[in-house]
């Protein structure tokens, strides 16, 4: 169907209206500031916990690496889009890596969660075959496992709900380091225990750190978004762990979740809330929703759908691809939002032949799409950086380096200027801060961790059990 041009303004204009809600004051984001530290409290308190949306997990990791850590580990990474493998050989600055990616399929993701841990186990006995490793006495694993999780310990936490796809029977309430040991004691053919259970957003802190001792804060912004910050155990009401030295810990926010109790309706447009009624959770993960990688791509189509439906985009012609959810990939984003005048808008022309629409592209399309993609990705980094600065501003140090992973940072050309720009705006003047890519948190952060571990539990310090025989 073609749609009837928009007549009395010019299309810039009309754009830009229906772009406004994207477009939000310094103050929304202080206050999505206050909200978001509110709920953070809520969460940390033992008395309101329970009905906290933003959960706050004390992870029991209290200590961060300082560039001693020796040896040999294993590391499972699981959450993200790829399982892994990886062996990570530490040597105080250096680090080596090497990893197998392992495919999970679609019958084991919605499986028994025995069958899921049985070939957990069985690709890490493939991966010690092809490493040589069976027979090269005990190794220690570090397990990083990308889902909300309570833990009771360094090496003990219960999956409170599978989330990205994932829907195993039987581990939902379950301490998912014994299921993966009482799949390696099926096997019985390999030497391997697992010291440390830890969530991405943990493995990319660690990673950072063990470069950058001021880092205290690890963000993931990739398929969703999450944090973990270095907190005082004194400010942790659920905490029931030892209260000795390092008075400190690592709490896994589950920011993610933030805005399920309506909090954040005040700024959520017509777009958000479709997107949000069409999801496999609806009412759940509205901060998320926003802001990841995930949800920026179709955040765009459907207002691209609306642009179209008014005849403002196009030549009033859309293309089954463009109607189709989800087919429009954040990655579109980045590509658009690297074209210039200049270069003539060669890569939004390729995105558009992607999609069918080639014909009807005009260089006025170009700017126009350009722009509103500009104003979803502005408005996500912005809300990250509202999410960032709020923790800066709780830890106020003076200098605190943010450790960020995840393909939306990483490739976006803007989100890093974007989140420097917020996060100076929002903090308090006299604190400083750096915001840095961190390399490969679920492998050498995992690593990381089992090696603190260890060296906690060498200094008797609790929060790690030992299990099994090992
Ligand atoms: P995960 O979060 O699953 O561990 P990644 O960090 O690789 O994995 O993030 C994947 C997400 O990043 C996808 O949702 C995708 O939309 C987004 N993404 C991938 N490539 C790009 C890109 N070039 N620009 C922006 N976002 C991207
Ligand atoms: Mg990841």
């Amino acid at each position: 169907m073609v749609h009837q041009k928009c007549v009395r303004k010019p299309t810039r204009k009309c754009i830009e209206n229906v772009m406004k809600d994207y477009d939000l004051e310094k103050g929304t984001y202080e206050r999505v500031g206050r909200i978001l530290l509110d709920e953070m409290e809520q969460g940390l308190s033992r008395d309101t916990n329970a009905s906290a949306v933003i959960k706050m997990f004390p992870t029991y990791v209290r200590a961060l690496p300082d560039g001693s850590e020796r040896g040999n580990f294993l590391a499972l990474d699981l959450g993200g889009t790829n399982f892994r493998v990886l062996l990570i050989t530490l040597k105080g600055a250096s680090v080596e890596m090497e990893n197998k990616i392992y495919p999970i399929s679609q019958e084991l993701m919605i499986g028994h969660g025995t069958k899921l841990f049985d070939h957990i186990a069985s690709c890490i006995s493939d991966f010690m075959t092809d490493h040589n490793l069976k027979g090269a006495g005990h190794l220690p694993l570090g397990f990083t496992f990308s889902f909300p999780c309570a833990q009771d310990s360094l090496n003990v936490g219960r999956l409170v709900q599978w989330t990205k796809g994932f829907a195993c029977e039987g581990v939902q309430n379950q301490d998912v380091v014994k299921l993966l040991h009482e799949a390696i004691a099926r096997r019985g053919d390999i030497d391997v225990e697992c010291v440390a259970l830890l969530n991405d957003t943990v493995g990319c802190l660690m990673s950072c750190a063990f470069l950058d001792h001021n880092t205290e804060i690890g963000v993931i912004l990739g398929t969703g978004t999450n944090a973990c910050y270095m907190e005082k155990l004194d400010r942790v009401g659920t905490w029931d762990g030892d209260r000795g030295e390092p008075q400190q810990v690592i709490i896994n926010t589950e920011w993610g979740a933030f805005g399920s109790n309506g909090c954040l309706d005040f700024l959520r447009t017509d777009v958000d809330k479709a997107i949000d009624e069409a999801s496999l959770n609806p009412g759940k993960q509205l901060y998320e929703k926003m802001i990841s990688g995930m949800y920026m791509g179709e955040i765009v189509r459907r207002v691209l759908v609306k642009c179209v439906s008014q005849g403002l985009l196009f030549e009033g012609h859309s293309s089954d691809l463009l109607d189709t959810p989800a087919r429009f990939y954040t990655k579109y984003i980045s590509e658009i939002e690297k074209d210039t005048d200049e270069d003539e808008f060669r890569r939004t022309k390729i995105v558009f032949e992607e999609l069918g629409l080639e014909e009807h592209l005009t260089d006025d399309d170009c700017r126009n799409v350009q722009y509103i993609c500009s104003l979803v990705s502005q408005r996500a980094a912005y809300l990250a950086s509202a999410g960032i600065a709020t923790l800066l501003n709780r830890i106020e140090k003076p200098n605190i380096t943010v450790a960020v992973d995840g393909s939306l940072y990483r490739y976006h050309p803007y989100f890093h200027q974007l989140m420097m720009d917020k996060t100076r705006q929002l903090l308090k003047p006299e604190l400083n801060f750096h915001i840095r890519l961190s390399e490969d948190g679920s492998g050498r952060g995992a690593a990381l961790v089992a090696a603190v571990a260890h060296r906690y539990h060498s200094q008797g310090i609790h929060g790690y059990k030992p299990t099994t025989n090992g």
